[in-house]
């Protein structure tokens, strides 16, 4: 047993600011929902604080339409609370404090989004500095030379670079403090304030700052993506590749699940579960590529919780065991032999309801179909086989 009491956070909230409907970072998707390497940039920001700050109460200050988004990204962690935003950022922030009034916590940590990279011993830094400052913020100095411009192409004068700091989040605060200076400055019809140590600021409070780190980049651009999706990668060197095979015989019935979609046949797939043989075998390819048993292992078909039961489950639980290692599934690949039904017009509704079950993009996910001749089993149209191979990637030095 650790010895070491866990430190708890819970006078702490932290206001996630995440109502942006920004897309110019690519991929159609508001950039704080994006996948980054594999997982949304959200769900990385709402990890970090609850790795951070045990107890804490987090709330992320979403725009309404992003509900489903949001739930996505933030499934199965802790404690997540969402409100609804305000039409700038400044007013979302607003509506995240006068959110947790009930709460009321002693200090407030205010955090964009889209920095899934802040250290938790960033994040904690800030709650001390706000205890004892009432008003923080991590800052940066700056590397490359500054020069004045009117806005235009043509450079001017110098700027002092040892005179300014690059300022990022999380900006920590007393709660009352900022609470009261953003009420302030709404009521004032002040409306246009960078961020929220402005806010603090306006409101005739000092700010102090504390170190910031370079690594806790605010992912913007596409080459923001790149660039944060190439260095997670890098730590996920160690690449492996599993096998998975599954086979279900036809018996009574009007439809099969391939891949989680169902599809009208003039026979249906006889199993213990939904008889998914798609999942299955995906499923024992994941297993496969991190050395975890098998599909009968983790859910043995004497066990009547997995009667009827739909096959996600079983594939959730593969992608969960990744998870835990610290990993990231790259690739899913399955082909199907059977003589029917058709796969070639569901190919893509399957891709898309695995990219859904594993939260993988849908490039990420092939399906492919073969006959095999009208020879064997499958040829006498039996039943299904599916071979798979899943390329999982997991963290440099794993076992
Ligand atoms: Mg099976």
């Amino acid at each position: 047993m650790n010895s070491i009491p866990e430190v708890v956070f819970g006078d702490v909230a932290v206001v996630v600011v995440a109502a942006g409907r920004g897309v110019r970072a690519g991929g159609g998707l508001p950039k704080q929902y994006r996948p980054l390497a594999g997982k949304a940039v959200l769900t990385r920001t709402l990890e970090a604080f609850v790795a951070a700050l045990p107890g804490a109460r987090i709330l992320t200050v979403i725009h309404p339409d992003d509900r489903a988004l949001f739930e996505a990204a933030s499934a199965g962690l802790p404690a997540q609370r969402w409100s609804p935003g305000g039409a700038t950022r400044q007013q979302s922030v607003l509506a995240g404090l006068r959110a947790l009034d009930g709460a009321n916590p002693a200090v407030v940590l205010i955090h964009d989004a889209a920095r899934p990279f802040a250290s938790a011993a960033l994040i904690r830094a800030s709650v001390a500095g706000a205890r004892e400052h009432g008003a923080v913020a991590p800052a940066v100095a700056v590397t490359d030379a500054l020069k004045e411009t009117a806005g235009d192409d043509a450079l001017s004068e110098d700027v002092d670079r040892s005179a300014v700091r690059a300022v990022q989040t999380p900006q920590a605060f007393a709660y009352r403090l900022i609470r009261d200076a953003h009420e302030r400055a709404a009521a004032a019809g002040v409306d246009a304030l960078a961020d929220d140590i402005a806010a603090a600021r306006w409101a005739g409070h000092a700010v102090r700052a504390v170190p910031g780190e370079a690594s806790n980049l605010k992912l913007t651009t596409p080459d923001d993506f790149i660039m944060a999706e190439t260095r997670l990668m890098a730590a996920l060197a160690d690449v492996r590749t599993g096998l998975g095979y599954d086979v279900h015989a036809f018996g009574p019935g009007d439809h099969v699940w391939l891949g989680g979609v169902r599809i009208p046949h003039s026979a249906g797939l006889v199993g213990h579960s939904d008889a998914d043989v798609v999942l299955h075998a995906l499923t024992d390819a994941i297993l496969g590529a991190i050395a975890d048993g098998d599909i009968g292992a983790h859910f043995p078909p004497s066990d009547a919780r997995w009667k009827g039961a739909a096959s996600d489950v079983f594939l959730k639980d593969a992608m969960a065991r990744v998870a835990a290692r610290g990993g990231a599934v790259a690739h899913l690949d399955a082909t199907i032999v059977c003589e029917a039904p058709k796969i070639g017009p569901h190919r893509d509704a399957i891709r898309a309801r695995i990219a859904e079950i594993t939260g993988l993009d849908m490039g990420r996910v092939a399906i492919k179909a073969t006959t095999s001749e009208q020879l064997g089993f499958t040829g006498r149209r039996e039943g299904i086989a599916v071979q798979a191979v899943a390329t999982v990637r997991l963290p440099f030095g794993s076992l």
